[in-house]
């Protein structure tokens, strides 16, 4: 909590993914995070908070944002909202824009962070810019410990994948799936249109992100030798996602899986094809980025 109220950064441990935090309100601090991820300024952060409460002092919430708030919070829920008039959360953290993303995560240590802090805590993914998200403590202090004046273990990530992105600035738009699926959303407020083509206000939507080194080719029932395969469902391998077929495992182990697989300096990395329903469509997503399809 020092470490953040000094405007330093520190790595801190969500359920999802391993975030780089620093105090939202401090554009020094949010500086520092672009500087240490190598991320384009114009990309807008999630601003995470202890609770409905702390997320209402900075965003403005309608009866969609609160029946989804209470459904899926604390969780790996993300909602963009129209920010209050008087919101902390700095331009630079916001892109510029008028609205806010806006998170309450699950994790206890973060909740324990968030809450001793009191503020929104500017938090994406701790990797560099383009590489595949943390989701262990090691991968997240290789990727920008240098950066940080505290961190904290929190160990396995549970969720794995970055994130579902809501905005419910019209119709309600899903920008990002995640582990809280299109269905479960739908099944509390209705329909999700989909997000529009617009990467600059949604940069998890580029196209190349979450990028290992090795090209990634998906839907492989057979690898080719030399490269690493990940694979999903029965089967001896070195990378099985889920031999049980199990979409929240597989979610959980993609990340950690591709940058073990990166490390063996393979031709390619080979993926499994892996069904498109519920976290698949999350899973899929990202796989898509990694490969540098345009999803
Ligand atoms: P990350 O911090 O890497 O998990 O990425 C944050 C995600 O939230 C990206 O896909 C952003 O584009 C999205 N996001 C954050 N703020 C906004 C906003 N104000 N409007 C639209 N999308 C946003
Ligand atoms: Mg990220």
């Amino acid at each position: 909590m020092g470490a953040l109220r000094a405007g330093r950064l520190i790595i801190l441990p969500t359920e999802t993914v391993y975030g780089l935090g620093g105090d939202a309100s401090n554009a020094d601090a949010v500086a520092a995070i672009f500087a240490a991820k190598g991320r384009p300024a114009f990309n807008p952060l999630i601003s995470h908070v202890a609770d409905l409460a702390a997320a209402e002092r900075i965003a403005v919430f309608d009866e969609r944002a609160r029946v989804l708030a209470q459904a899926f919070w604390p969780g790996p829920l993300t909602l963009v909202l129209p920010v209050t008039p008087d919101t902390p959360v700095c331009d630079l953290a916001r892109a510029g824009l008028e609205t806010v993303a806006v998170r309450c995560p699950a994790h206890p240590l973060a909740r324990a962070v968030l809450a001793g802090f009191g503020g929104p805590v500017a938090a994406p993914s701790a990797n560099r810019s383009g590489r595949p998200s943390p989701t262990t403590y090691a991968d997240a202090m290789e990727e920008t410990g240098e950066a940080v004046a505290a961190s904290l273990d929190g160990g396995p990530c549970e969720v794995g994948l970055e994130s579902t992105v809501v905005a419910l600035l019209d119709q309600p738009r899903l920008l990002r799936p995640g582990s809280v699926t299109r269905e479960q959303i739908e099944a509390v407020i209705g329909t999700l249109a989909e997000a529009q083509a617009d990467a600059k206000r949604s940069p998890g939507r580029l196209a190349r992100h979450y990028s290992p080194k090795a090209p990634v080719r998906l839907n492989v029932s057979r690898p080719e030798p030399g490269e690493a395969y990940l694979a999903f469902g029965p089967g001896e391998h070195r990378w099985n996602l889920s031999p049980a077929g199990d979409l929240r495992q597989a979610a959980a182990r993609l990340f950690a899986y591709l940058r073990e697989a990166d490390r063996t300096d393979p031709s390619a990395i080979a993926v499994a094809p892996i069904p498109n329903e519920g976290l698949g469509e999350a899973i899929n997503d990202r796989l898509k980025r990694a490969a540098g399809y345009v999803g």
